[in-house]
Parts: C-alpha cells; sequence; structure tokens
C-alpha cells in the first residue's frame, strides 16, 4: 500500500480516530432506499466526521445492488467507499475482473469478507461460489500488486490505477475456545497475506472488544483496527438474538435494557449507548469505529457523534451496564481482564474427541514419508499407475471407495485430510473452506446447518493440545484448490508433485 485517501491517512494517523458507516443497498437499482443512501453520503460528506462509507456486498446472501454501483456515486460526492469484496459469489476470476474494475474506477479501499451462505431465492438457493477463501483473496491481490502473479505480466500494465487498501475482519466475539482460537489464528493469517488494516465483528462484550487490542499488540500487527458498532432498532436486536444473522451474538440482558427503555418512551437510549461505546472503545485503543445501524438517518448519527464528545469530556467512566453486554459462559483468551478484575470464564469446548485421527495421522506417514520404505513401496506404486489408463482408474476407484467409506471424501484432487485432523473440509464444511472457519458460527455450531457443530471446531477438537495451536499458527495456508484436479485420485497428485521417484521408479532428476 503506498497511494493515500481520504480514509487511509485518516485510519493510518495515529493522531486521528477514523468513523466509517456501513450502508446497505437493497434489491433494485433505484428507489427510495438508493436515494436515503445516498442523502446518507452527501450530509456526511459536507458533515465530514465520516472517512468512508461501506457498501455491503449481497448482504445476508440475497441479491442486491452491487456495491460498485453506490460506491462510484458517493465517490462523486466526494465521499471515500469502501466496498464489501465477499466470496460467496466470486471465484478467483471475478475476484480478478472485480480488482481491475475498481482500479479503474479510482476505487481502492475493500473489505475482503467470506460472506454470508446464499439465502434462498430465485428458483431456491444460488450455488455457493466461495472458490477461494478470504486469506486466499488477500494473497492473491498482494500477489497481484507485488508482480509476483502472473509471472510474465508487466505490473504496470495491469494494474494502472492506486494500489489497492484492503481491510479484513475478526470476531472477537466467539463464546467456545476452538471458535475464538481460530478466529485469531486465521487474523494472523489474513495480516501475513497482505491485509492493511483490521475490521471487528459486532458485539457488545468489552471485554472481548479488550482482547482483540490485547493480542493485537502481544502479536506485534502493526495495523490499525476499527470496532464494529452496530446501533439496532429493538425489533432488529430481537431477530439478531434469535441467531439468524450468521456468527452475531446479543446478550437477553440487551434486549430487555432495550424494552424497559422502550417502554419509558426513550428513543435516543440506543444512539446514546452507542456514544458511550464509542468513548469507551476510543480508550481501549482502537484507531476508530465501524458503524452501522437500521432505521438510522445522518442527523441520528450526528447526534451520537456529538454525544461521544460529552462522553469524554465527563469525568470518571460512564456505567458499564449501559453499554457491556457479554454473553453468559463466553470463553476468554486472557485469563484476566486489562482491568485485573474479571476471572476466566468456565470453559466451553464442544467437540474435543480426537476420534480416529491418531490412526489416520499413523497411517498417513507409513503412506506418504518417503524417508520409509511403506512410503517408497506406495511412492512407486502410484507413479506406477500414473497416465495409464486402467490402472489409474483401478487406483482412483480403490481411493474413492477407501476414502468415501471413512472420510465421506469428494474426490477434489487435492487432498487435504492431513491438515484437517482427517476430516474433509469438502464434504464437512458447506463453504468448503481450507484453513480454517468462517465467522459465521454461533456457540460452535455451524452457519448453514445450525444443528451440526461447525467443521473447523471439530477439527479444533483433534488437534494435539501441545503442538497443535503452533502448528496452525505457523503453518503457510493452504493455495486456492485447482478445480482440474476434480475426480483424479489425490494419491496419483501427490506423488507427481512430491515424489523424487519418477513413473518408473527412479530417483528422478534434478530439474
Ligand atoms: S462448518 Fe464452520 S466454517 Fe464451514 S460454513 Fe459452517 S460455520 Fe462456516
Amino acid at each position: 500500500m503506498t497511494d493515500s485517501n481520504s480514509f487511509s491517512d485518516s485510519l493510518l494517523n495515529p493522531k486521528e480516530f477514523t468513523i466509517t458507516y456501513e450502508l446497505v443497498p437493497g434489491q433494485g437499482s433505484g428507489g427510495k432506499r438508493v436515494d436515503g443512501l445516498l442523502e446518507f453520503a452527501r450530509q456526511a460528506g459536507e458533515d465530514g466526521r465520516i472517512k468512508a462509507l461501506s457498501i455491503t456486498d449481497n448482504p445476508g446472501g440475497n441479491p442486491a445492488l452491487a456495491p460498485v454501483a453506490i460506491g462510484s456515486e458517493i465517490q462523486q460526492i466526494g465521499i471515500e467507499p469502501l466496498i464489501h469484496f465477499s466470496m460467496k459469489d466470486k471465484n478467483r476470476n471475478q475476484i480478478f475482473s472485480h480488482v481491475y474494475l475498481y482500479q479503474r474506477l479510482g476505487i481502492r479501499s475493500l473489505l475482503v469478507l467470506g460472506g454470508d451462505f446464499p439465502s434462498p431465492g430465485y428458483y431456491g438457493q444460488a450455488r455457493p461460489v466461495f472458490d477461494l477463501d478470504t486469506i486466499q483473496a488477500l494473497r492473491l491481490m498482494d500477489d497481484l500488486e507485488s508482480g509476483r502473479y502472473p509471472a510474465k505480466a508487466k505490473k504496470k500494465e495491469l494494474l494502472t490505477g492506486e494500489s489497492l487498501f484492503k481491510g479484513c475482519v475478526v470476531s472477537p466475539f466467539k463464546t467456545t475456545e476452538s471458535e475464538q482460537v481460530w478466529q485469531y489464528v486465521k487474523l494472523l493469517h489474513k495480516v501475513r497475506a497482505g491485509a492493511d488494516f483490521i475490521v471487528s465483528q459486532l458485539g457488545y462484550d468489552l471485554r472481548k472488544f479488550s482482547e482483540l487490542i490485547t493480542f493485537i499488540r502481544k502479536k506485534s500487527i502493526d495495523l490499525p483496527v476499527l470496532a464494529n458498532v452496530f446501533i439496532p432498532s429493538l425489533p432488529v436486536a430481537k431477530f439478531m438474538a434469535t441467531g439468524r444473522v450468521p456468527g452475531v451474538l446479543i446478550s437477553k440482558k440487551l434486549i430487555q435494557q432495550m424494552e424497559d427503555e422502550q417502554a419509558s418512551g426513550n428513543k435516543q437510549a440506543r444512539l446514546d449507548r452507542g456514544a458511550a461505546m464509542i468513548a469507551q472503545l476510543k480508550k481501549v485503543g482502537f484507531q476508530g469505529v465501524h458503524l452501522g445501524g437500521n432505521n438510522l438517518n445522518f442527523s441520528d448519527i450526528g447526534y451520537m457523534l456529538d454525544r461521544v464528545a460529552d462522553h469524554e469530556k465527563q469525568q470518571g467512566e460512564p456505567a458499564k451496564e449501559g453499554y457491556d453486554f457479554p454473553i453468559r459462559n463466553s470463553w476468554y483468551l486472557y485469563p484476566i481482564h486489562a482491568s485485573g478484575t474479571m476471572p476466566q470464564a468456565k470453559r466451553l469446548q464442544p467437540g474435543t474427541i480426537p476420534g480416529s485421527a491418531p490412526v489416520h495421522a499413523l497411517s498417513h506417514d507409513l503412506l506418504f514419508t518417503e524417508r520409509l520404505v511403506t512410503g517408497r513401496i506406495f511412492a512407486k506404486f502410484c507413479l506406477f499407475c500414473e497416465g495409464k489408463k486402467y490402472r489409474t482408474s483401478l487406483l482412483t476407484w480403490l481411493e474413492r471407495f477407501i476414502k468415501r467409506l471413512l472420510f465421506n471424501c469428494r474426490m477434489c484432487g487435492e487432498c487435504t485430510l492431513e491438515q484437517a485432523g482427517y476430516l474433509c473440509s469438502q464434504s464437512g464444511c458447506p463453504k468448503r473452506l481450507v484453513n480454517g472457519p468462517c465467522g459465521g458460527s454461533r456457540k460452535g455450531f455451524c452457519e448453514v446447518f445450525p444443528d451440526r457443530l461447525c467443521f473447523w471446531v471439530r477439527v479444533y477438537g483433534r488437534l494435539d493440545r501441545k503442538t497443535g495451536l503452533i502448528t496452525l499458527i505457523e503453518r503457510t495456508p493452504l493455495p486456492p484448490k485447482n478445480w482440474a484436479l476434480q475426480k483424479t485420485s489425490s494419491w496419483i497428485n501427490h506423488f507427481r508433485r512430491e515424489s523424487c521417484l519418477n513413473s518408473k521408479g527412479k530417483v528422478r532428476a534434478k530439474e
């Protein structure tokens, strides 16, 4: 990242506290909703306190006006668009073409996220894409910008605009150990893959917010972080409490408080709560806030931002009961809160049974370690079958039979069982992620199938407690799958790539 814009200038300036606001386009190219968003942008541009307006990308897995449409209009208004760049509807070619599109339009701030699973719509549910995960997409953009890919391309000819300013998302609000640890592991990988800034998931637990800042400092991550402050109306808060918004948890205490506020006719209460939260998050160490909400116009946001200044002028801290709503029995990464007063919550960790993983690990080592005689024999056998039609078919059939029986394998041709605790991510995770979970799980259960444990919670349960976490942090994330290998033998593919033997069982000449 080298060039600048009002958003990146503000976010990278340690003296500034950056404010962004999320706009949510719906279905259709115009109408009241679009007019409302543009009016909000106009007023925000005149006011000047909001440095970027983020625009969602098919929110909730539903079709909506493409964010680039609103993005280029608000750019004309003079406010920086922050485009949500989700993986649910794009394959890698679309990712490239969207990067070129944004470059062409001079839009450079992107928030790279996985996105919600598609919802039922036209003739049923759309096919979920998730060709790349967020780590891989950030890596793709970094490879493109640094000239690492395409290898022969001249970077200047491909990328004619300003460099990208890429954000990533993390949830510090997971309630179980496995989900929370995964979120932080993935954050580290996203940062290594080239993220320029971080935005948190929305939540209302102050201790979880401070944990994110503590983690970032402990890991010496030198990137700015925006805290997500969402201001729901009571009906929306109640809807969120039902668990139907992926990855979002809301406590009963907050709902109760909002009901009391409604009963007393206090219409500004949610804005006052938002202001108290923002003031507090500033103290915690966030470089800014990413605001959102429903049924809010710009004067509501203006009022709330004025109230932040009032809170800051006040002596002492506002009563925590007003803005801090932890979820009961949440697991925390750090045993003691920065204030030194809060004990570690009880561990809530479903799916911690290692299962048959040790047996599979042993078989894997025997078959795929070429230092061992068994590994060399197996490599020779697979390479002997390579390229010969009947032998290849027979081996592929054998692999399918064994692995379907043991792992419900989908024959992707690039086996990642070893990296996923000997569970198949292609059949186990509806988004077919290979580098850890999405942010949509809830209390350990899957966003798409709420009656099943999240696949990656099960993987975490199979980790070796002593070395597993270090392995997760240190290992290089898996690259995108090569779809040309679908339904082929991953055994042959593995040895073709990795083996030092050639198909005649002789040691390969060095290339
Ligand atoms: S299994 Fe986990 S990572 Fe996969 S879609 Fe469900 S919640 Fe997301």
